[in-house]
């Protein structure tokens, strides 16, 4: 009982890491199923991962965030600290400071996740005769690209993630292909279109696209264009859906190759799972291809989709779309609760390993916090040291 009010922070959080195995999810699901991936596939995370996992977790959980839902997190945590801060004992001048310091670390963190080059987590398959692929990339070369995010950076960032090879599909600006990078950047391109924003991959050449712009008639006949260059065209989250969930059958009467439905892109990653139900339904329906993308511009370490294609099959059965089921969460959570249930998904995609490792910094953190520090020592390691295996506090 006395360590409940002593450690009340690390208790709840051990608790929370203990209950959420209870709850468990898969780290990743295939996205049309929702089931986990059979034993084909494994994401392997390294070991720095894993012994820095309350960091690596906590940054991976603000990457797979939802714009609204990182707005009402980031916004939560904030009053949260804040109140921390200035409710604790001292001074009026120091709960002022605490209470206008503490909010800073969730910027941190927030920066942390966007910036902090850290080890990711790697999809790993166990048949060789599958590639992994990325569709949707940026480059520099895009006017929203991360400056200094050049294709060796872009084909390094996806093999440390797994990816065998990825399409290049920058804003307007058809990108060649190259070999001379870590793994293959394929061509590829992402056109704006009449309120759509259209992948094409493949042999991609430069378009007008002035008739295509106009409306959804002119709209409708760039699936045909793209096919007489030899390209395939995939309609883009959200776009497709905002503007054009009415008229996706005419766009697979019209010829379009494919649907992403994942997207990593905070504006795209809140996809609702129903909207993603009926994309399916249509594919199927009209064998088309079923995609995920990054969409990374360079911001964020880490990816939270990848694609397992068999060359030589096609359409709908060609492209297995696996998820971090964090990211799939985004669109089924509200928003308002973000600043826990964010937590809370997290701790629930944990492997024991994880847990372990979260529980391991947790008790050494409470431990260096701790109880049988005299009266004007400070902590300290050797408080740490002197902390293990004492468990009794000395008499005041
Ligand atoms: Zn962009
Ligand atoms: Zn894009």
């Amino acid at each position: 009982m006395r360590a409940l009010t002593r450690h009340p922070i690390a208790l709840v959080l051990a608790a929370a890491v203990l209950a959420s195995a209870w709850w468990s999810v898969p780290p990743l699901v295939d996205a049309v199923t929702g089931a986990a991936p059979g034993g084909d596939v494994e994401l392997v995370r390294p070991l720095w991962y894993v012994i820095l996992a309350p960091l690596s977790d906590t940054l991976d959980a603000l990457t797979f965030l939802s714009l609204d839902r990182a707005k009402a997190l980031v916004t939560g945590w904030m009053i949260a600290l804040a109140l921390a801060g200035a409710v604790r004992a001292g001074s009026w001048r120091r709960r002022l400071l605490r209470g206008l310091t503490w909010p800073l670390a969730v910027v941190a963190l927030a920066a942390a996740a966007v910036l902090l080059p850290r080890p990711v987590p790697k999809l790993v398959t166990r048949d060789p005769s599958m590639a992994i692929l990325d569709y949707h990339v940026h480059s520099v070369a895009s006017h929203d690209g991360r400056p200094g995010w050049t294709t060796d950076r872009i084909a390094r960032w996806h093999a440390r993630q797994g990816f065998t090879a990825s399409y290049l599909t920058d804003h307007n600006r058809v990108f060649a292909g190259t070999n001379d990078t870590e793994i293959p950047l394929l061509p590829g391109v992402e056109w704006s279109l009449h309120q759509l924003h259209l992948v094409a991959i493949g042999p991609v050449r430069v378009i007008d696209r002035e008739p295509y712009s106009r409306d959804l008639h002119g709209l409708l006949g760039v699936f045909e264009a793209l096919h007489q260059q030899g390209a395939m065209s995939i309609a883009s989250i959200p776009e497709y859906w905002r503007y054009h969930r009415e008229n996706l059958e005419r766009f697979a009467i019209a010829g379009v190759d494919g649907f992403e439905i994942v997207n990593c892109a905070p504006k795209a990653i809140g996809f609702a799972a129903a909207a993603r139900v009926d994309v399916v339904r249509l594919a199927r329906q009209y064998d088309r291809l079923l995609v995920g993308a990054s969409d990374s511009h360079g911001w964020g370490m880490v990816t939270c989709v990848w694609n397992l294609t068999s060359p030589g099959e096609h359409g709908v059965q060609a492209n297995r779309v696996l998820a971090r089921s964090t990211a799939l969460a985004q669109g089924e959570l509200q928003s308002w609760h973000a600043a826990v249930s964010q937590p809370w998904e997290m701790w629930r995609a944990l492997s024991w390993p994880e847990r372990i490792s979260w529980l391991s910094w947790i008790t050494l953190v409470s431990l260096y916090r701790a109880p049988v520090r005299r009266r004007g020592q400070r902590g300290g390691l050797g408080i740490l040291a002197r902390s293990v295996g004492r468990t009794r506090t000395p008499p005041p």
